[in-house]
């Protein structure tokens, strides 16, 4: 099991993929990589617990 403290600050993210526009919604503060259901694209990549998002975030769904 990797460390993971789900503060506060955690929410969804409606993003949309950058290369095919597919949208998802995904955890900001997902523990392993997040990848587009459609093109495989990566959204979003782990850094300590908490995600870099790589797509275009379109709204935060708190
Ligand atoms: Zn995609």
């Amino acid at each position: 099991m990797p460390k993971y403290f789900p503060g506060p600050r955690s929410k969804f993210l409606k993003v949309e993929c950058s290369k095919c526009n597919e949208q998802q919604i995904i955890f900001n503060s997902a523990a392993s990589e997040v990848e587009c259901n459609n093109c495989g694209e990566t959204l979003a990549e782990s850094r300590g617990g908490k995600a870099r998002i790589k797509a275009e975030i379109k709204k935060e769904l708190g």
